[in-house]
């Protein structure tokens, strides 16, 4: 018995998709162009589709899994379980109108014509503001509606803003913020729930890893009260004697977010030789 995992064959989540399998030690060869491979060191098995067609096909599922955006599974509407955030392919799906045209309020667009390809996701955020707007269903390039004619605004995804800005649009609203997800079709059995479970422990231990860096650094003794104060680490921060006397190093986890503001704290207390090391798999 193997457990089926569907990931976006080739678009902006697949690279990211395959680098997160291969970091939970599962080995395969995903040739080019193929449909299907299997994990020669884990019962996986990986399905390469569209990423239109994951939720659907988890829904039924024909697959267990899958990874998606969030925007796709909100926008399809399937009845899957959201089983874990996975940190990458963020984007935000927003409105954009031409720049040279005037918005103070999400009361503005009605009336307009929105070009989207998603339509559901528009369409009830527009009830919800009660906005009166047309919304013309497009499936790409969705970006050049307004300049040829076809659309007053769009409702599209963005991430740095740059595609919008080529084609001389602006963003005026923040519909929803998106990111990949790990997404589990309802019935699953004990036997695959028990696979999810192996999986999900390795993806949780990386995705706090990268939350998390290893600290190290040496302080004179009578400091050291103060500096693990600072750093609570995982448990407690590990004091090691160094051999000049008076002095010892301290080893702790810090979190990425609070890393810079730890570090003045740090030197403020008298801290040196302060390193900072990635951590590669972090058990809790
Ligand atoms: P497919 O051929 O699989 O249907 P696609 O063209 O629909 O691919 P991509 O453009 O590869 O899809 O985007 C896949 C997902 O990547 C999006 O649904 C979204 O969750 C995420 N994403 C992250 N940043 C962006 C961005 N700037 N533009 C579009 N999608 C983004
Ligand atoms: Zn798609």
């Amino acid at each position: 018995m193997k457990l089926k995992i569907a990931i976006q064959k080739s678009g902006r989540l697949s690279e990211d998709s395959l680098k997160l399998l291969k970091e939970c030690g599962i080995d395969f060869n995903n040739g080019l162009n193929k449909l299907k491979t299997e994990a020669y060191n884990f019962p996986l098995e990986i399905y390469f589709l569209r990423d239109d067609d994951i939720p659907q096909y988890i829904e039924d599922g024909v697959a267990d899994i899958g990874i998606v955006g969030e925007n796709v599974l909100l926008e399809k509407n399937k009845k899957v379980k959201t089983v874990e955030k996975l940190g990458f392919g963020k984007c935000r799906l927003s409105i954009a109108i031409p720049k040279d045209k005037s918005f103070k309020s999400i009361k503005d667009l009605n009336g307009l014509k929105i070009a989207t390809s998603y339509s559901t996701i528009l369409s009830k955020y527009l009830k919800q503001q009660k906005v009166k707007a047309e919304i013309h269903e497009i499936s790409g390039s969705v970006e050049i509606a307004p300049s040829i004619g076809l659309a007053d605004a769009i409702c599209d995804l963005v991430s740095s803003g740059s595609t919008l800005l080529s084609n001389g649009l602006k963003e005026v609203e923040v519909i929803l913020r998106s990111e990949a997800i790990l997404i589990a079709t309802k019935n699953l059995s004990k036997e695959k729930t028990a696979l999810l479970e192996k999986l999900l422990f390795r993806i949780k231990a990386l995705r706090s890893a990268k939350k998390n860096k290893y600290i190290l650094l040496n302080a004179p003794n009578n400091k050291l009260d103060a500096i693990c104060k600072i750093l609570p680490g995982m448990k407690s921060p590990t004091i090691l004697p160094l051999a000049d006397k008076g002095w010892s190093s301290v080893h702790s986890v810090v979190e990425e977010n609070q890393f810079w503001e730890i570090i003045e704290k740090l030197k403020a207390n008298g801290a040196q030789g302060i390193l900072v090391v990635p951590i590669e798999k972090m058990i809790v």
